[in-house]
């Protein structure tokens, strides 16, 4: 993945703007920058785009959104950071993370008015770490279809997606400007394209064991549930350029990935009052800290493994989401009348679930805060029927990346902006602190959305500079 002398690029034609990855940071970049008034180029490795946008949950979180204010909804982008960066425990860039809230609403108002993105707002249970109800989601809650919302916006725009195409080989001029991307066809075969501006929108370093040894080793172990094809591209051609780096260590894991079906198991489960239990039947940590520290706590388990225990209750407001449903269909979700019935589907024993059950709910009556500092006051007791799935944890994606300003523009140490070099989505710095705890769910699709727009505007206004 090396960064070529600009002198040695032999290419045949040149499109202004150049988009590298086609999930929904591309995508949304692709968008803008043709609303900007350019001709743009996305390449896609895949031979069908999907990225880790398709595996997701498709939530992006939005304050201020026509949408909320129809629902009767009082949300502000003030109310929105101050979320996001308490998740982050204030270590995280404030301004980037106002600029970032403020232009949520009204890029969930473009996709869904302009390019008709179908979002409906998640009700029934807050995400944890979030004041209000701002989560917006297609209507099966599946990144499948958010996927293919934003692909058939740009179908609809005539914009040109070449898939199939692995981008190998940047060429700059020594001031970090992008003149040429080399990519490599299926075949083998390998085309060059000249740009005058170049957006990195393909994601983070997830799929490359070498790299998350060496910056989250915690985590470099676990399932990663992502795109495998995101192997950290940007990462290294970004500091080949004289990019700073920034919050490498960050990253958002999940502590209820479905065992074996690999389907995210909302955590909605958990902050409406249910629990996680290991083999011993015991539960191993304070599961409402948030669903990306809960996946190294459940990798510390025996086995890797651990149990969501729930209720019909709980289960309700996540009847529908597509992966519920699919690890339901498959028989992965047990129930029982009795909590010894649950134990027995389950495989764990009886006693000791029983007795946990028991503690949960004395402290949920109690109102006090047990050992692993979670405090269970305020949702109601499980009652029967009870239910429970088998998890592991996993990690999602890469939240370190390169340093960019509120128009994504990739800086340098010195906080100067490269050239002509634009970035979003995972191959960005997110919002997330530096480790695994500061990832407030949703912060993945927010950044994807939100500096994939602003990517797109930034790069058709610099390829229109020449
Ligand atoms: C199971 C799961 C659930 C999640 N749920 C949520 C959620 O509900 N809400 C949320 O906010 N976030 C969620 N996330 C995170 C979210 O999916 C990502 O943050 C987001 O999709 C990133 O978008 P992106 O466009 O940056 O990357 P991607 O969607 O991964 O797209 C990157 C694209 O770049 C392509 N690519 C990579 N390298 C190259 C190359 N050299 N040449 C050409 N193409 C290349 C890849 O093939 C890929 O298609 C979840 C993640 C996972 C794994």
């Amino acid at each position: 993945m090396p960064v070529l002398p600009a002198a040695e690029a032999r290419f045949d034609y040149e499109v202004p703007v150049v988009v590298v990855g086609a999930g929904a940071c591309g995508l949304t970049a692709a968008l803008a920058a043709r609303e900007g008034g350019a001709e743009v180029l996305v390449l896609e490795r895949d031979e069908k785009p999907t990225g880790s946008t398709s595996l997701s949950t498709g939530m992006i979180p939005a304050a201020g959104t026509r949408l909320q204010a129809r629902l009767g909804i009082d949300d502000t982008p003030e109310a929105f950071v101050a979320d996001i960066l308490a998740k982050a425990k204030q270590k995280t860039d404030r301004d980037m993370a106002l600029a970032i809230a403020r232009a949520s609403g009204p890029t969930v108002d473009w996709l869904m008015e302009v390019h008709d993105v179908v979002l409906t707002l998640v009700e029934g249970f807050l995400y944890p770490g979030h004041g209000k109800l701002r989560m917006h989601a297609t209507p099966h809650r599946s990144g499948r279809e958010l996927e293919a919302a934003l692909l058939a916006a740009a179908a609809r725009r005539e914009l040109d997606i070449v898939s199939g195409a692995l981008a190998e080989d940047l060429y700059a001029d020594a001031d970090g400007r992008v003149r040429a991307v080399r990519f490599a066809r299926p075949d083998g075969t390998r085309e060059t394209v000249g740009c005058r501006a170049l957006v990195l929108a393909c994601n983070g370093f997830g799929g490359n064991r070498e790299m998350l040894r060496r910056h989250i080793p915690e985590i470099a172990e676990a399932d990663y549930a992502g795109h495998v094809g995101n192997t950290g591209d940007a990462v290294r051609w970004g500091e080949a350029l004289g990019a700073a780096l920034a919050d490498m260590g960050s990253y958002q894991g999940h502590g209820a990935v479905a065992h074996p079906y690999g389907n995210t198991m909302t955590w909605g489960l958990i902050s409406g009052g249910g629990f996680q239990v290991n083999v011993a039947g015991e539960r191993f940590s304070n599961e409402a800290s948030g669903y990306s520290e809960q996946a190294v706590e459940v990798v510390r388990q025996p086995g890797r493994v651990a149990w969501t225990i729930f209720d019909a209750a709980r289960e309700k407001p996540v009847l529908g989401f597509t992966d519920y449903e699919e690890v339901m269909a498959l028989g992965g979700i047990r129930r029982a009348g009795t909590i010894a019935g649950l134990a027995a589907a389950l495989g764990l024993p009886a006693d000791a679930l029983a007795r946990t059950l028991a503690e949960v709910e004395a402290l949920r009556a109690s109102g006090a805060t047990d050992r692993f500092g979670r405090v269970f006051a305020g949702t109601p007791a499980l009652a029967p029927d009870y239910c429970g799935v088998k998890v592991t944890g996993a990690l999602y994606h890469t939240q370190g990346g390169l340093r960019v300003d509120p128009g994504a523009r990739v800086l340098r140490e010195d906080g100067s902006a490269l050239p002509n070099l634009l970035a979003g989505g995972g191959a960005a710095r997110g919002l997330s602190g530096p480790s695994r705890w500061g990832y407030l769910s949703g912060n993945g699709l927010l950044t994807a959305t939100v500096l994939g727009r602003a990517a797109g505007t930034s790069a058709a206004r610099l390829a229109a500079q020449g």
